[in-house]
């Protein structure tokens, strides 16, 4: 059942309405009629299956006919930290990352980053962003839209470590076995940082290291920026049993 994203505003009484672009998705993408069912979710652990009631050019309302646990949320919150990749690198990782659960993202410059960074242009670019993840969240069933932050400098991406439970940096030039480093437990957020197409400068790994980062190995193989993300945000999802049970 196609599923949308609305906010608590939305929802009154045993009604809520769809509001925005969704609209014109419902109405002409989908071409949903009234008695047609959807699902909404308010992002804050509930979804409302909807009947569709009225289906208009300004305004789409539902009745809804029950309410049930989103039970796409993760227990565990991840954040994905990445030295902003080149091209359309970034978003593919925002998408996949959000199909495997993570709760954010945190893109950031480092040394061999090789991307122009345009100030400019930021606020555009993470508007796309937004769209991106609010996209992927519906199609994955996630109950909550991943955020993501502004492009931060290397002190952020220092800082943000510190605040971690446990903050694990891939690095190409080796440390500990991804799976030790995973079976650490207590760990209620865990950032995951994985280095630009130009890897990282010794510097970079124990700057991070002596504000708390654990350097881990991904294997003998040298993955490309983007695969290294989406495989360690997998194996730590597996990791933490996150990949079980049924989907709905
Ligand atoms: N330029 C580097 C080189 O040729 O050695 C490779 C950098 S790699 C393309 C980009 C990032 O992916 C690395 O900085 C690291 O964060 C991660 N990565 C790739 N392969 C890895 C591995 N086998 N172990 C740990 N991290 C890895």
């Amino acid at each position: 059942m196609q599923r949308y994203f609305i906010s608590s505003e939305q929802i009154q009484g045993e009604r809520f309405s769809i509001q925005g672009e969704d609209i014109h998705h419902i109405r002409r993408v989908m071409r949903f009629r009234p008695g047609d069912q959807i699902v909404a979710c308010d992002g804050e652990g509930t979804d409302y299956v909807g009947e569709l009631i009225e289906v208009a050019e300004d305004a789409v309302i539902c009745r809804i006919l029950r309410r049930e646990p989103s039970t796409g949320e993760p227990g565990l919150r991840v954040t994905l930290a990445q030295s902003l990749p080149k091209g359309d690198k970034w978003e593919w990782v925002l998408q996949k990352g959000t199909e495997l659960g993570a709760s954010s993202f945190l893109p950031f410059t480092s040394r061999r980053t090789v991307v122009k960074w345009d100030r400019a242009k930021a606020e555009k670019r993470r508007q796309r962003w937004k769209r991106i993840l609010k996209e992927a969240a519906e199609q994955s069933h996630r109950g909550r839209i991943p955020q993501v932050s502004a492009v931060t400098d290397w002190s952020g991406l220092l800082d943000a470590i510190q605040e971690a439970d446990l903050a694990l940096i891939a690095y190409e030039g080796g440390g500990e076995p991804l799976s030790a480093a995973l079976s650490r437990q207590g760990a209620s957020h865990l950032l995951l940082i994985v280095g630009p197409e130009g890897g990282w400068e010794e510097e970079e790994v124990r700057q991070a290291r002596e504000a708390g980062a654990v350097p881990v190995s991904l294997g003998p193989r040298i993955l490309r920026t983007e695969t290294a993300a989406v495989t360690m945000l997998a194996c730590a999802m597996y990791a933490n049993g996150e990949m079980g049970g049924e989907t709905r």
